[in-house]
């Protein structure tokens, strides 16, 4: 039987009581981008009519009788029986040998049946789109929502994941040569940490195995879209980019975006502004050229034209989005550009080497995200692209940056996601609502807290390099509130942009729904939605969808099987 999760997710807002014209933030805006900055007032100020809006009842998460209306007294009883036996820490310790020991005893048959009626009837939405329907429908009903996601499980031992992985990350050029790599100690793949699977609850894990699987994988996403397209009007999808190519490239690109974001840093560092947030740090550019000058990594004429009117605008300064369109693939410079080795202090080529069958297989990757967004665009249906790993996320949320760039024109279609238990999430997260006001196209972010934590800090400690997570788990919930605020402000000041608070965090909902009011965000206006993964915590799920008059949308559902197999 396939394992598979569900989600739900939910859009909800509350009272608005203030008034839209407080003051917006007063930010910079260099006379360069006007264009950009013309792009995000054209955007704004295209909210529902504030005479159309209902009035909001206010959400009372303690009022349980309400909260489970929707669920069946044998739906409860399973629930409180489920929810007891996933919060003991001895059967979760042991719970492969249990399940294997039970299977064994009751037969595959009984066991299926079993799982069906308990673990599986609670998580898990269906085995295709003819079973899930009545569970979508009914929760609709009650104001939730649904996000197809598919969830089977690959039935991979750990030792054949790890072959997979080391296979899959190592490129051709690092197989056939001494063993080394040019890639930081971080992207590159450890044996040890090969099967990601480890210690990762919530989330499905994909293993490359070949072009026609990635193929196949994508079939898969393009019937979840095709489906979120039928049933609803307003729907979500979810998509991970490990599934979709050689995991290799996404190392390879992370490495060189992390090594260039960080000569950036080092720069800054020189000239006095270390531990200034991310879009704060603006470089002298004259003082940068005789710094790269000296380093040797390009001439004098070179590096002048790097940095242009025509890039920079006419402030003198450069910050960290300026820095990062340097290496834009747009502008060839990357393939000559050295950047020096922090460990072995010698200049080293910025982009390794790619084999033609290795860059095929890149451009299949891209060829496949295209694809499916142009299948979301098509059928309305919105898609959110996971937030995996460290040692491949930096590429993971540039790639999904870059489908931004070229589908969020009209409105927010792809979702980028940003993880708070990063220590860099505010910076990254502000980057890129910067980057949308600039170029003037729609910002649309899932907020999650992180499913990697116990995998990073593990291997973070064994390779040797910083913890990428912060330090306690109330400072990834003050980076989440955080992160949150920020983005509830953009929302204010631009009607296109749109959030997903995805938690199962009361305190995070609460706030949530405070800063709406405060910043008087209306769930007519839809711009903000709640996304919580099915079963896991309905008193919030519903009493967030059952008060509100208007259709409270999207509960995602993790389907697996034949999608194909009927047509709702
Ligand atoms: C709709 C939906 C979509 C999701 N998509 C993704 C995704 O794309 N990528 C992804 O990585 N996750 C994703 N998640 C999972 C999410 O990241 C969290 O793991 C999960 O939701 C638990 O966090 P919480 O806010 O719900 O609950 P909480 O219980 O408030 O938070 C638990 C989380 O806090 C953090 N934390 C716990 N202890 C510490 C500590 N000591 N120090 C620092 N941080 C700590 C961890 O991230 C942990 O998962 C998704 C979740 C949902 C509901």
């Amino acid at each position: 039987m396939a394992l598979r999760c569900i989600v739900s997710v939910l859009r909800f807002g509350t009272p608005r009581v203030a008034p839209l014209s407080t003051a917006p933030v007063a930010r910079e805006q260099p006379v360069a981008r006007e264009q950009s900055a013309a792009g995000r007032e054209a955007t704004s100020g295209c909210r529902a009519a504030e005479g159309a809006r209902p009035p909001l009842p206010v959400v009372d998460f303690g009022n349980t009788q309400e909260a489970y209306r929707s669920r069946r007294s044998w739906e409860l009883a399973r629930s409180l029986l489920v929810l007891r036996l996933c919060a003991s820490p001895a059967l979760l310790a042991h719970h492969e040998q249990l399940l294997h020991l039970t299977r064994r005893l009751l037969g595959q048959s009984l066991f299926d049946k079993l799982m069906k009626m308990t673990f599986y009837g609670q998580f898990v939405a269906g085995e295709d789109q003819e079973s899930i329907r009545p569970l979508i429908q009914h929760n609709r009903a009650f104001g939730v929502g649904s996000i197809l996601d598919y969830g089977v499980e690959e039935d991979l031992s750990p030792q054949e994941a790890e072959h997979k992985e080391m296979e899959s990350c190592t490129s051709a050029v690092e197989r056939e040569g001494s063993g080394t790599s040019k890639r930081e100690k971080q992207y590159q793949a450890h044996r040890a940490f090969g099967d990601r699977r480890d210690g990762v609850i919530s989330a499905r894990t994909y293993f490359y195995a070949n072009e026609a699987k990635c193929d196949s994988h994508m079939e898969t996403f393009l019937r979840c879209i095709e489906a979120s397209g039928r049933a609803s009007d307003d729907g979500f999808s979810a998509i991970k980019l490990t599934a979709l190519g050689r995991p290799q490239f996404l190392l390879q690109f992370s490495d060189v975006l992390t090594k260039w974001r960080r000569f950036f840093h080092q720069m800054a560092a020189e000239q006095g502004k270390a531990g200034l947030a991310a879009m704060d740090m603006k470089l002298e550019v004259a003082v940068l050229q005789e710094s790269v000058a000296k380093m040797g990594i390009a001439s004098r004429t070179e590096i002048e034209s790097w940095f242009t009117a025509e890039t920079l605008g006419v402030s003198g300064t450069l910050d960290l989005l300026d820095w990062s369109s340097l290496i834009d693939s747009r502008t060839e410079l990357s393939k000559h550009l050295v950047v020096p080795n922090m460990q072995t202090g010698q200049l080293e080529p910025l982009l390794s080497q790619f084999t033609e069958e290795e860059e095929r297989q890149m451009t299949r990757m891209l060829q496949r995200m295209d694809i499916l967004a142009k299948k979301a665009t098509e059928v309305g249906v919105r898609l959110m692209v996971d937030a995996e790993q460290t040692y491949f996320q930096p590429a993971i949320s540039r790639l999904t940056l870059e489908m931004q760039r070229k589908f969020n024109i009209e409105k927010p279609l792809i979702f980028n996601t940003y993880q708070c238990y990063l220590k860099d999430a505010y910076d990254n997260i502000t980057l890129d609502v910067e980057l949308a006001r600039r170029e003037g196209w729609c910002f649309g972010a899932k907020l999650v807290r992180g499913a990697y934590m116990a995998q990073e800090r593990a291997r973070a400690a064994e390779i040797g390099y910083e913890d990428p997570i912060n330090p306690t788990y109330e400072a990834t919930h003050a980076m989440y509130h955080r992160c949150l605020s920020y983005v509830l402000e953009e929302l204010k000041h631009n009607a296109k942009a749109k959030v997903m608070v995805a938690s199962h965090n009361e305190d995070t909902v609460r706030f949530t729904l405070r800063r709406m009011e405060e910043l008087g965000l209306h769930p007519a206006d839809r711009q903000v939605y709640f996304g919580q993964l099915l079963g896991m915590c309905d008193q919030i799920s519903f009493p967030l969808g059952q008060p509100i008059p208007i259709p409270v949308l999207v509960h995602k559902e993790d389907v697996s099987g034949d999608l194909e197999d009927s047509d709702t």
